[in-house]
């Protein structure tokens, strides 16, 4: 037989690479923009159209290129930013692997045009599915634009797969904003379809921060520094009492990439602990730098995600630090950190400050570390090589270990669901009455396997979402007017979040104009909804809960505004409750579809057997 082996012709092995790099707008956008910072660019601008499905354009200011290497540029494995083996580990520049052009080259129509100071005369390339369609010199300004159009147009299927244009555009400001963070000696701007979302100017971090998050901001954030031989700590973090219900204003950077950590990310909210209210999250923007060979960044195609050599040992020292931040800085009245250079928390440095009086729990005291060691001395490396270390630091870190499986699995601890065995019982056999409230939170009744435990706000955020949904259904939501509309101001992420839920909001009783310009006018809300609640403080929390992070959800898509409302209602629903409002509530969560279960996938029910009773007791 002859042989069938056969390579495959580039533009097919750039098709399929594409697949790794790119797989939305959003992709292009990142590896553009990483591009152009590579290049040492000092203004950056990014311009979409209907959110970078039919243009993707970068334009910056940086070194350009040859004729040459703008050419080579689009080759496979083509980089100018490694050259042997070796320096794979200790890159300094964002790309390395030389695939980026050449996979969205695969996939799009590209027009570049680029420039070095040396020529007069730039280069214009344009390319098509892989292939060139002409080259030639023209004349151009000192840098690269690239423009990006069509994504997928040759490959359909791809292109169907693109979500709605909120959700591309989200994804896309969502990579901007966590490369302009970054990069806050770079002038960035963001222009989508004719308006600019995004101008920021070179400024210092912490403006930065607040030019991306809201003004706001100014007075929410708390900085943090620290340093070991090991790694360094540096950015800020969020004031406790503004956490929100979103992990959206969350970001790390390794040696100014951005990483997702859930490991991290744990570590953080330990510092927080009992300052947040219950699922609330706080802001933070963080940045570690670390010597290039205490990492490897090469273990995602998108490098988002990232090992430390000691990992535990970061673990343990991101959290002494916030914690040693919220515990020096958070005190009312809020003092500007910007007057004040001489500010300086590296441990060890100084002698602790006196004990932090905090306004949510005056009785929280970051400096209560259980062992003796503390943070009082910077770990040495005998520390660091000290396996009990942590223990030592933290007492036993329960979850360390379970949180670095976690994390090379690639997981977010997701919460485990069990469905009680509910079918095995005769549905008859609920007794209709004796059921007894225990506290302000559960109700009890006896069933045929034992006893049974209803969590009471649980089950109404089932029914008062149900009932929202046949509501909407039915076109019978209304609305109540606001004696004196309410002008609300968002930053431009929420404003596309805002956009997206709007459709929904109008069916379920909102009444919002959208005066331009990030600014929603509030002209009424759900007739259902109390008329004391403060609508402006209600829609930041609606919009936080539009983020990508919900899981479970059903029909996860279009029911964002039932479910916020459904859990937003029932939060107030804790208290004393008579005989018959428990068997209607009863009676009502049984009619539901899914009694079992709220919405977003947490038990309202759970059957404690005899033979679980017993063990108890
Ligand atoms: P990588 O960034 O991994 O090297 P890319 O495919 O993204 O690979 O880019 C290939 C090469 O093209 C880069 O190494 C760089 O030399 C050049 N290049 C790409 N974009 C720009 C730009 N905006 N300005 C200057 N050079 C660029
Ligand atoms: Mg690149």
């Amino acid at each position: 037989m002859s042989d069938i082996i056969k390579l495959l012709p580039d533009s097919v092995a750039n098709q399929i690479a594409a697949g790794e790099v790119v797989q939305r707008p959003a992709s292009v956008v990142k590896e553009l923009l990483e591009n152009s910072v590579d290049a040492r660019a000092t203004d950056i601008q990014l311009i979409l159209k209907e959110a970078g499905s039919t243009l993707i354009q970068v334009i910056d200011n940086g070194g350009g290129m040859t004729e040459s290497d703008a050419r080579m540029s689009f080759e496979r494995h083509a980089t100018s930013k490694i050259a042997k083996a070796d320096d794979l580990f200790s890159i300094k520049t964002l790309g390395f692997r030389g695939e980026a052009l050449a996979s969205i080259a695969a996939v799009a129509q590209v027009e570049m045009r680029t420039r070095t100071e040396k020529f007069e005369l730039g280069t214009e390339i344009i390319i098509e599915a892989s292939r060139v369609k002409s080259q030639s010199p023209c004349s151009t300004t000192v840098g690269t634009s690239i423009a990006v159009k069509n994504l997928f147009f040759n490959v359909p299927a791809r292109r169907k797969f693109l979500k709605s244009y909120h959700t591309e555009l989200h994804h896309a400001i969502d990579e901007f904003v966590r490369i302009a963070l970054v990069n806050n000696d770079i002038t960035f701007s963001l222009i989508s379809d004719g308006k600019t979302l995004y101008h920021l100017h070179k400024s210092n971090l912490k403006q930065r921060i607040v030019g991306i998050l809201g003004k706001e901001y100014n007075e929410r954030l708390l900085p943090v520094e620290a340093k070991t031989d090991y790694v360094s700590i540096s950015g800020f973090i969020g004031k406790p009492e503004y956490s929100k219900k979103s992990r959206g204003e969350q970001f790390f950077f390794v040696n100014r990439r951005f990483i997702r950590s859930p490991f991290l990310h744990h570590s953080v909210e330990k510092a927080y602990k009992e300052l947040l209210p219950e699922n609330s999250y706080p802001a933070y923007c963080i940045f570690f730098e670390i010597a290039p060979e205490d990492i490897d960044i090469n273990i995602h195609p998108t490098k988002t995600e990232i090992k430390f050599t000691n990992e535990q040992m970061v673990y343990a020292f991101l959290s002494a630090t916030v914690k040693k931040s919220l515990g020096q800085f958070n005190i009312t009245p809020s003092i500007d950190f910007d007057d004040n250079p001489g500010i300086n928390i590296i441990p060890g440095k100084h002698t602790p400050a006196s004990p932090p009086s905090i306004r949510i729990n005056p009785d929280y005291d970051p400096f209560a570390i259980k062992t003796s060691g503390g943070l009082k001395k910077e770990p040495t490396k005998e520390d660091l090589n000290d396996p009990d270390y942590l223990d030592k630091l933290f007492g036993t870190p329960e979850n360390v270990s379970a949180l670095i499986r976690l994390e090379n699995e690639n997981y977010a601890p997701v919460q485990q669901v069990i469905t009680p065995n509910w079918e095995d019982d005769d549905s008859e056999e609920i007794p209709q009455s004796g059921f007894l409230q225990i506290g302000t939170e559960y109700i009890v009744t006896n069933v045929k396997s034992g006893m049974m435990l209803i969590r009471q706000q649980r089950a109404f955020e089932r029914i008062l979402f149900e009932r929202n949904l046949k509501k909407r259904e039915t076109k019978d939501c209304s609305c109540q007017r606001l004696m004196f509309p309410k002008t609300i101001e968002l930053n431009p992420v929420e404003t596309v979040k805002m956009n997206a839920l709007l459709p929904e909001m109008k069916e379920m009783g909102f009444d919002v104009a959208d005066f331009g310009q990030n600014t929603f006018i509030i002209h009424g809300i759900p007739a259902a909804l109390s008329p004391d609640i403060d609508p402006e403080k209600m829609i930041h929390e609606l919009i936080e809960t539009e983020d990508i992070g919900i899981k479970n959800v059903e029909n996860n898509n279009g029911h964002r505004v039932a479910l916020f409302l459904a859990r937003f209602v029932a939060a107030k629903k804790k208290g004393k409750m008579t005989e018959e409002a428990i068997n209607n509530l009863i009676n009502e969560l049984f009619a539901t579809s899914m009694p079992t279960m709220t919405p977003d996938g947490s038990l309202i029910i759970k059957i404690l057997s005899i033979e679980e009773l017993s063990k108890l007791l």
